[in-house]
């Protein structure tokens, strides 16, 4: 009876919780917000998470499929400008999404503003519709980050804004913890650009870390260096994480030893383009994965590299 009793109290004082913090006078764009009341971290995984890092030439285009959402990180570039076949249209992508029947997308993530990441989403957005664009929000001036902007508010695509700390809910149990960029790299970077000051575009890179289950695998956009060494000191061994999407197309920019020790991953997946004209990916960050064991898959190689689970056990296969 008594035990019954604080099971109604705590029921109560947890309706009570989710009302008051319902009521908070917050900002709509603010993901923390929006998924405050979510259960993402703590819901039990059911059915099957996939992932596929699409080949999509020198670039990063990463299709999530949870079985509730449909989520994309990065869209390739329009053209393969960085694949020594300069003015050439890269429609990679749209043939990628159509083979897997995609009709519509419940979360764009822009990972930075370079063109190898978000050429195409504009073109993302007006195809298949987009319910929420999620972005770090900086005002980048680059053309493909304004025309995706222009065409979120023509079709009416909400604008998310992340930082650090907040949690996206991707369904299904699901979540996607933003690690970087912080809300400090935020503003200076902000402020820097508007001064009309040079910042590292790269290290403005959402990246975080997708759980499901047992499940992790760390997302990294193009985060270089100083990053890598922030997340180390901020989260050390929470980086552990089964599947490594490595940064920067596998550029020795990033993937430091440390780093790559401290995440500890059993597979690596490097998105980069056949004959790109960075030399991606270098032989640094191949060694440095050769010597902390690492599986390595290479989208220029591979082909497109899906990762399959349940939660519990998981598979990583190239197409070729
Ligand atoms: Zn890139």
């Amino acid at each position: 009876m008594i035990r019954g009793i604080y099971k109604y109290l705590a029921v109560m004082l947890l309706t009570m919780a989710v009302l008051i913090s319902g009521c908070g006078n917050g900002n709509s764009d603010n993901a923390s917000e929006a998924d405050s009341n979510n259960t993402a971290a703590t819901a039990e995984a059911k059915g099957q998470l996939t992932v596929k890092v699409l080949d999509v030439g020198q670039g990063d285009a990463i299709l999530i499929n949870t079985g509730e959402q449909v989520i994309l990180i990065d869209t390739g570039d329009d053209k393969y400008r960085e694949d020594n076949r300069k003015d050439e249209d890269n429609n990679q992508l749209f043939a990628a999404l159509d083979k897997e029947g995609i009709k519509h997308i419940d979360k764009l993530i822009m990972t930075h503003a370079h063109a190898d990441h978000i050429g195409k989403a504009a073109k993302v957005i007006k195809k298949y519709g987009v319910t929420e664009l999620v972005h770090n929000g900086i005002p980048s001036a680059s053309g493909a980050f304004r025309n995706a902007l222009k065409a979120a508010k023509a079709q009416g695509t909400k604008q998310v804004k992340v930082k650090a700390g907040d949690v996206l809910d991707f369904g299904n149990g699901v979540s996607f913890k933003v690690l970087s960029p912080t809300t400090q790299i935020i503003e200076n970077d902000t402020r820097d650009l508007q001064a009309d000051k040079k910042v590292n575009v790269n290290n403005e890179s959402i990246v975080g870390i997708l759980t499901f289950g047992d499940f992790s695998m760390l997302l990294t956009g193009d985060a270089e260096k100083e990053i890598e060494k922030d997340l180390l000191a901020a989260y050390g061994n929470s980086l552990k994480c089964k599947v490594y999407k490595a940064p920067h197309h596998g550029s020795h920019t990033s993937s430091t030893f440390n780093y790559v020790k401290t995440v500890q991953p059993e597979y690596a997946i490097i998105s980069c383009g056949t004959n790109n004209r960075y030399g991606h990916p270098h032989k640094e960050t191949m060694q440095t994965l050769k010597k902390l064991n690492v599986n390595v898959l290479e989208t220029d190689k591979s082909g497109t590299v899906t990762v399959i689970t349940d939660g519990k056990t998981y598979s990583v296969k190239g197409e070729k």
